[in-house]
């Protein structure tokens, strides 16, 4: 690890000036080590940063990263009470992000003049490397250009990963990312006994609003009703687009009774909400709780049965499956 290395050398006689051109190239080719070497963004980019303040301790690096869909983020050597946050702020603007101080050797602070390199520039991705004004930023220039590259790399990778879990049109967790959390949070109850909820959602004459008004109509009540129902769920329950006009939420600590009032909440909300375009729909909701003899596979026939019932009884209502 870089931090090991660095803590045998005295900070301050790392810099490139002291050795001459060889070490620039040898640190060029170590920040690229580090974002290639295989681990993920977080760790990758605390390492590249901390390699950056070992060896120009007075450049008081931070690296800001601002990717499309997802909170933007600050890794920094700076103290995060005043000079990290305030320098974050310059860059990230008010849009919440979150803070990685990253503890390195020799940490400087932040100097009156800070010089903004960007790393990668785009529509998807955009990522700045900040340091202190000095005779140290021509090497961060040169190593900028190393950089490059092997960042776009990793962070296409993370927006990869990213969309083999979400839903194209509503940006929800997709079907894949429901069956990963389902069988997770089952182990979870299972081993600390404890309970979740499960509730399905289903528009109700979905097929009829496509045909009257279009698919492109029917897509933009996807998306409101998606937006709106992760709003209607505390912090701690999970939304997914399960299929197409279906979704599911995962309620962890919550019995069926509590689970049945939250659903009927949902379902007066989505009754009385309109779309942009005046539209409005109904839906259908089941609800079941899951104990320790059902398997992920059982929990999702009950709550489709539970779902099946309210269809049967009329639609635009909530019933509970319980089968033991
Ligand atoms: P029910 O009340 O029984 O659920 O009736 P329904 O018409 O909603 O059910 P059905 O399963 O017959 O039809 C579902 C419809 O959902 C058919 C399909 O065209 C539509 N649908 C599925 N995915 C999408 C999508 O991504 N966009 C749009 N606009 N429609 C979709
Ligand atoms: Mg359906
Ligand atoms: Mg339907």
């Amino acid at each position: 690890m870089i931090v090991h290395e660095a803590s045998r050398t005295e900070p301050g006689r790392r810099g490139a000036d002291r050795h001459g051109p060889a070490r620039p190239l040898a640190l060029y080719t170590e920040g690229i080590m580090i974002l290639l070497k295989g681990s993920d963004t977080h760790t990758a980019l605390v390492d590249l940063v901390s390699l950056m303040a070992q060896s120009f301790p007075l450049s008081a690096p931070a690296v800001y990263v601002v990717t499309r869909g997802r909170q933007a983020r600050a890794f920094s050597t700076l103290d995060p009470l005043d000079a990290g946050q305030a320098d974050a702020m310059r860059v990230l603007g008010k849009a919440p992000w979150s803070y990685e101080r990253v503890i390195a050797a020799g940490q400087a602070p932040l100097a009156p003049e800070r010089v903004d390199i960007e790393l990668v520039g785009g529509e998807k991705a955009r990522v700045i490397l900040s340091v202190n004004a000095g005779n140290h930023v021509d090497i961060f220039l040169e190593w900028a250009k190393y950089l490059t590259a092997a960042i776009a790399k990793i962070l296409d990778n993370e927006m990869l990963q990213d969309m083999a879990f979400t839903d194209g049109l509503t940006g929800l967790l997709n079907y894949r990312a429901f069956m990963g959390i389902l069988n997770a949070e089952c182990e979870r109850a299972r081993r600390y006994d404890t309970t979740f909820s499960l509730m399905m959602l289903d528009i109700d004459h979905f097929k009829l609003i496509n045909d009257t008004f279009g698919h492109p109509a029917g897509d933009r009540i996807l998306v409101a009703l998606a937006e709106r129902l992760q709003g209607r769920l505390r912090k701690s329950d999970l939304v997914f687009r399960y299929g197409g006009e279906e979704f599911m939420a995962i309620l962890p600590q919550t019995g069926m009774y509590k689970a049945a009032f939250l659903a009927e909440r949902i379902r007066t909300f989505v009754e009385r909400m309109r779309t942009e375009d005046g539209m409005s729909v109904t839906v259908s909701i089941g609800v079941s709780q899951y104990h320790r003899d059902l398997s992920p596979g059982d929990l999702i026939r009950q709550v489709d049965a539970g779902l099946y019932l309210a269809k049967g009884k009329g639609r635009n209502r909530v019933e509970i499956y319980a089968a033991r």
